[in-house]
């Protein structure tokens, strides 16, 4: 399997199941297999893009909209009241092990500072 095609270009696919909260032409979001808080959300572009560090100028708005898809769930999710995080983590050394973007939306629980 090479980075341009990760086990979340599957999901994309629909070659793999996964529990699919919001879609468009641009961008899936669907629950974390092994959450780490009572709602983990991935939001992801569907473009090949594995992280964050690839992302150059003509990304900007679709990163807007990764990023708006987020706060759009969390409200539909009615997590606003008690607040959520959003993690995006770049590269192996900041803990990414699938290399395509995604955004952790990640609520229910407290959350501490600064992250380990
Ligand atoms: P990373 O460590 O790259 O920031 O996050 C990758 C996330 O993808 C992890 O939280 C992991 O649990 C999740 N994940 C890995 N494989 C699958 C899968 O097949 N389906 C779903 N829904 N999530 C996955």
């Amino acid at each position: 399997m090479s980075n341009q095609d990760t086990i979340f270009h599957k999901i994309i696919r629909k070659e793999i199941p996964a529990d699919i909260v919001f879609e468009d032409d641009e961008v899936l979001a669907f629950r974390d297999i092994q959450p780490v808080s009572p709602t983990h959300i991935l939001v992801i572009p569907k473009k090949t893009l594995p992280s964050l560090r690839e992302a150059s100028d003509e990304d900007t708005a679709l990163l807007g909209r990764l990023l708006r898809t987020c706060s759009q769930i969390a409200k539909d999710l009615g997590l606003d009241a008690d607040g959520y995080r959003v993690v995006v983590n770049a590269g192996e050394g900041a803990g990414q092990s699938v290399f395509q973007l995604h955004l952790h939306l990640l609520a229910g629980r407290s959350f501490s500072w600064p992250p380990g």
